[in-house]
């Protein structure tokens, strides 16, 4: 049993005002693993007052000094991977291969980001006129589960960069690796106040932040209901807000595809971090005539998945979060086959063999059309819906008619026909044929997937005010 009794405020590990206790759980057993004692409003006023102390003089530091910084908190967090990769595992059951990248991407993203600094000019002349662009203020952040370490470093890295001072308010389901992470960053040695991090819960810590009136700027990762909320409280003093939020993306298979690699990157980005991914290429669009091909080799692929405890590096759809997210996603496969979808693989329940934990059979369904709530809603659990489609305009028209407009994906053995199909797709990136992350490529939703960018030099100008002088 684990207890993590304090908060970061100040430059230093307090014990939070906030006295109430919140259990941590091993999702693949689910025996409860350890505490967290949370932060309450105090606490967050008293981090947010940290970070206001600390804006003039970090926001006055030079690129050079910035970048340094960047650089140390690079090493510290990359030194700690395998502390972090652990965490990982334990707290919410991501599968290694998942695991290995999230790790190594969070200490990256703060190389990545200097690298952006150093190219990067603040001071501009557009029209005659000198532009100058400056810190925004004290930033607020907020994590999910499902993406905390990477969120945070993304977040910190760009707010840093920009001259800003930073909260973050991580998930409170994720405390082990936030503490791991705390840890790593207060031994590069910033100045106190700089950053600060209080545990707590959305409605009582992230509330408190996103409300406050010395808080200029939200950056939030998460659902599209709490984004919504959060955007209301932050319009009454006018915060600038970033918004990362869910996702239902297509995957589109033209009919050139190589099905053999169009098959293996739709499983891997459908059952992504078991399925709980924002960036889930979830909608699997199929072309009518090379159907049942795809349904065979999807069949075969998906009932070949490991699941189980992700301790077992061979495994690759590890456990739900928690007992809820469970329910949720069993709830949407009854609700697939009540709505008149076939089951091609998969189905409710636990996978055969695993009797405890929160394990899920990854599903596929068939016969699915995409007015159906299980083809428009987030699901976030390995679960696929198959919808197949006549000619290419017709696969656009349902990629595009979503809610939500994060991330696409077509498969294609011809590159540039791929490309002239992305290029109409109503989403904030596209990946062909399986290509890899791009670091500071900007990332984000269109529509109710989000506003803004993150990464590169989107993300830093997101977190900067523009000043044009003229004369
Ligand atoms: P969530 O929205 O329930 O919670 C996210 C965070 O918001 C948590 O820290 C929570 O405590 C906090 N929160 C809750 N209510 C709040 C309130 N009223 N005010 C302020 N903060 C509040 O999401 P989750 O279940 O933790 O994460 C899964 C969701 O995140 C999915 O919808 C997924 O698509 C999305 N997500 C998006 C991205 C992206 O980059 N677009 C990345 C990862 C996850």
């Amino acid at each position: 049993m684990r207890t993590i009794d304090k908060v970061y405020i100040d430059g230093q590990f307090v014990t939070p005002h906030g006295e109430e206790l919140f259990d941590l759980f091993n999702p693949a057993t689910e025996e409860r693993i350890g505490q967290v004692r949370l932060g309450d409003e105090a606490d967050a006023k008293a981090a947010v007052a940290a970070a206001k102390r600390a804006l003039p003089a970090w926001s006055r530091t030079t690129k050079a000094e910035r970048i340094a910084m960047l650089r140390r908190l690079h090493d510290a967090v990359a030194a700690r991977s395998d502390a972090l990769a652990a965490a990982m595992i334990e707290e919410y059951g991501a599968p290694q291969a998942f695991v290995g990248f999230s790790a190594a991407h969070a200490a990256n993203l703060f190389l990545d980001m200097a690298e952006t600094l150093e190219a990067f000019e603040f001071t501009q002349t557009v029209g005659g006129a000198e532009v100058t662009l400056q810190p925004v203020g004290v930033v607020a952040a907020i994590s999910p589960w499902n993406s905390n370490i990477g969120s945070i470093c993304s977040k910190l890295a760009t707010a840093l960069a920009a001259g800003c001072t930073f909260v973050i308010k991580p998930s409170e389901m994720s405390a082990i690796q936030t503490q791991v992470l705390a840890e790593a960053l207060h031994e590069a040695g910033l100045p106190a106040g700089v950053f600060n991090i209080v545990n707590g819960r959305g409605d009582v810590v992230g509330a408190e932040l996103t409300s406050h009136p010395d808080v200029a700027k939200v950056t939030f990762t998460g659902s599209t209901a709490v984004g919504r909320s959060i955007m209301r409280s932050a319009a009454e003093t006018m915060k600038r807000v970033t918004l990362e939020l869910g996702g239902k993306g297509p995957n589109i298979i033209l009919p050139d595809a190589d099905l053999e690699s169009a098959i293996s990157h739709i499983v891997m980005v459908g059952f992504l971090n078991s399925g709980q991914a924002c960036i889930a290429g979830t909608r699997v669009l199929a072309p009518r005539s090379r159907l049942p091909e795809v349904l065979d080799r999807l069949k075969a692929a998906v009932a070949a998945l490991k699941v189980g405890e992700s301790t077992d590096p061979t495994v690759t759809v590890g456990p739900m979060v928690s007992q809820k997210q469970w329910d949720r996603v069993q709830g949407y496969i009854r609700l697939g086959i009540g709505e008149g979808a076939e089951i091609l693989v998969g189905g409710e329940g636990r996978p055969a063999g695993l009797d405890r934990g929160w394990f899920v059979q990854p599903t596929v369904f068939t016969g699915v059309n995409n007015d159906m709530r299980i083809a428009r809603e987030e699901i976030f659990g390995p679960v696929l819906c198959v919808i197949p489609y006549e000619d290419e305009d017709e696969a656009v028209t349902i990629a595009n008619d979503s809610p939500y407009g994060l991330q696409a994906y077509v498969e294609s053995a011809d590159r540039a026909h791929a490309h002239r199909v992305a290029e109409r797709l109503d989403c904030g990136r596209v990946t062909i044929n399986g290509a890899p992350h791009a670091p500071l490529a900007p990332f984000g939703g269109f529509k109710q997937s989000g506003i803004g960018r993150e990464y590169g030099r989107y993300g830093l100008e997101a977190h900067l005010e523009v000043r044009a002088i003229l004369g």
